[in-house]
């Protein structure tokens, strides 16, 4: 199996290099974001719940999360060839909950692609998706939160795949193909 977290702050481009990787390698995108806003947008506790930390910019619990990342894997492993983890783990005990659910099924991260993007590159570019996204959280002061939250409790996750060997550090800034180049080359370096 090849699997990949696509890693970094909100707003570095996580969500477009994603779809990137999946039109050139086989591999299932996982996006816990979006499964959150499909369970908003379908009315469910479980959305109501996600929705109120997702406005404020919050993380939603860790057991929800690692609980939907469970049962995506229970459904569908031995159908996938890899997966390509998008906007998780965002904690580090989320890290470790994943590290121990590939092991049982014994595999394991192959690489973190670590997106780096300046702090105003990402406030800009959040602003302008916001124009068109309609997602309530791309608004400037959910965004100042979001960014915080990836500070504190996000970026330890990097020094948790650090120890583990699999960071890939990628520049995030410049054209989308030649940031994708890059990953290109770091994701056939880990296979
Ligand atoms: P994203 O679409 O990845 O930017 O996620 C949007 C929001 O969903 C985040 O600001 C969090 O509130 C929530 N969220 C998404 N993924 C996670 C996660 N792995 N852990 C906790 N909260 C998450």
């Amino acid at each position: 199996m090849l699997n990949i977290v696509i890693f970094g702050p909100p707003g570095s481009g996580k969500g477009t290099q994603s779809e990137n990787l999946i039109k050139e390698y086989k591999l299932a995108h996982i996006s816990t974001g979006d499964l959150l806003r499909k369970e908003i947008s379908t009315n469910t506790q479980l959305g109501a719940l996600a929705k109120s930390h997702m406005d404020k910019g919050e993380l939603v619990p860790d057991n929800v999360i690692i609980d939907m990342i469970d049962s995506y894997l229970d459904k569908n492993f031995g159908k996938i060839e890899g997966v390509i983890f998008d906007g998780f783990p965002r904690t580090v005990a989320q890290a470790e909950a994943l590290k121990n659910l590939l092991v049982e099924y014994k595999t394991k991260v192959n690489v973190t692609l670590n997106l780096e993007v300046p702090n105003e590159e990402l406030m800009a570019r959040m602003i302008e998706r916001g124009k068109t996204s309609g997602r309530s959280d791309d608004n400037p002061e959910t965004i100042k939160a979001r960014l915080d939250v990836y500070e504190k409790q996000t970026k330890p996750v990097l020094d948790f795949y650090k120890k583990e060997g699999v960071v890939a550090n990628i520049k995030g800034v410049g054209s989308i193909e030649g940031i994708f180049a890059d990953i290109k080359k770091a994701v056939d370096a880990a296979k």
